[in-house]
């Protein structure tokens, strides 16, 4: 075996692959070569030994070109066929691979780029001695160009034009793994947003609750500014589940949710708490001020009722429970008081505000 054929070696499974002796490029093949985005206006000279020496190598569909941190010295160049590229998935869809062998590889993993005829693969580890932190597995019969390091180093140094085009090479695959990246911070952002916020109301969620309502209140504490909170209960919200049917009870929801947002300010922390109950959290206000907020809110719901297909118009009320925060108490004990003063203004006939220092 000769050096060059020697390095045909499949570092990943160990098998001798199918080579081409050096120099056994089609005519159509060398056209492919020097007009590849790499050999882009580099003179046929410098890359002489790249079309005499360096071995043709085949692979069958499925087979492994490159395997994810196995050192492999050469840049591939792929002369026909398809390669993928894969990462280690330990998220998004898992996509299990057939393997040279054909037998179904137990190791999931994320296919990131396809690499046609021309492109070449492997660049990235040539330039910084690392192992490659991907797979390059074929598609179908493929038939890559294997050139060694030292061949691309000597060719380089003779034509700078080579080096510049692998910047480009790796500038692009760069500002496409940026793109990727961005979009899976996009998606992450999306899926956290999702999960705080209530489906049907499109106001924050308990969870969104559970993690901004503390933070804000310790914010609160020094200096020690005013907040207070508020517990709204829809009135008999069983009774339009039960002679309207449970759609309109979701729109009527949805209807006093918006009652309630466009009464509140930019800065005011309301959330759905669950059922027919939404909670809102009044930075920098006081117990006083929090009850003529919540007589407001009151009010405009009382003021919007919710308009039935039949054109009736269903009349919506809110009670209200207000606690103002003492700069000190948990989270847990404002809710409470809050609550505490709700089931008094239920007492008390509904459609009204009650302040638990009442
Ligand atoms: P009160 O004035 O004392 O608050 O009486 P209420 O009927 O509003 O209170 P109750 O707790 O007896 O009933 C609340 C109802 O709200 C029961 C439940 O089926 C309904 N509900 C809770 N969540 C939803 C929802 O997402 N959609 C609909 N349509 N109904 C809901
Ligand atoms: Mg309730
Ligand atoms: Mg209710």
């Amino acid at each position: 075996m000769t050096k060059h054929e020697d390095s045909a070696m499949d570092a990943g499974n160990g098998r001798a692959m199918p080579v081409h002796a050096p120099g056994g490029l089609t005519p159509a093949q060398r056209v492919l070569l020097l007009g590849s985005r790499l050999l882009a206006g580099v003179s046929d000279a410098a890359v002489l030994p790249w079309l005499t020496q360096a071995p043709v190598r085949v692979l069958a569909r499925g087979e492994t070109l490159i395997t994810l941190g196995t050192v492999h010295n050469t840049l591939y160049v792929l002369l026909s066929g398809e390669l993928s590229v894969w990462l280690h998935a330990d998220s998004g869809p898992l996509v299990p691979i057939q393997s040279a062998g054909n037998e179904k590889s137990t190791d999931a993993r994320k296919e990131v780029a396809r690499i046609l005829p021309g492109d070449s693969v492997g660049e990235q580890s040539l330039i910084d001695g690392q192992k490659p932190n991907a797979w390059a597995i074929a598609e179908q019969e493929s038939q890559v160009l294997a050139v060694p390091a030292d061949m691309v180093w000597q060719s380089m140094q003779e034509e700078p034009k080579i080096a510049l085009n692998l910047l480009r090479v790796l500038s692009a695959r760069v500002r496409n793994a940026n793109a990727g990246l961005s979009e899976a911070m996009l998606h992450q952002q999306r899926l956290a947003q999702d999960a705080e916020t209530d489906v049907l109301t499109g106001l924050h969620n308990r969870r969104w609750m559970d993690r901004t309502y503390p933070r804000t209140l310790r914010r609160h504490q020094s200096p020690a500014r005013p907040a207070s909170l508020l517990m709204i209960d829809i009135d008999h919200f069983k009774r339009v589940n039960d002679e309207h049917g449970h759609t309109v009870g979701d729109l009527v929801l949805c209807h006093a949710a918006r009652c309630i947002e466009i009464t509140l300010r930019p800065g005011d922390l309301c959330a759905r708490y669950g059922g027919e109950e939404f909670c809102v959290l009044l930075p920098e206000v006081d117990a006083a001020m929090a009850t003529r907020i919540a007589q407001r809110i009151c009010a405009a719901v009382f003021a919007a009722p919710f308009g039935l297909s039949s054109g009736d118009a269903l009349a919506v009320s809110v009670s209200i429970g207000v606690a103002g925060w003492d700069q000190q108490s948990p989270l847990g004990a404002l809710i409470e008081a809050a609550d505490a003063a709700l089931y008094q203004a239920k007492r008390q006939g509904r459609n009204r505000v009650v302040n638990a220092l009442d």
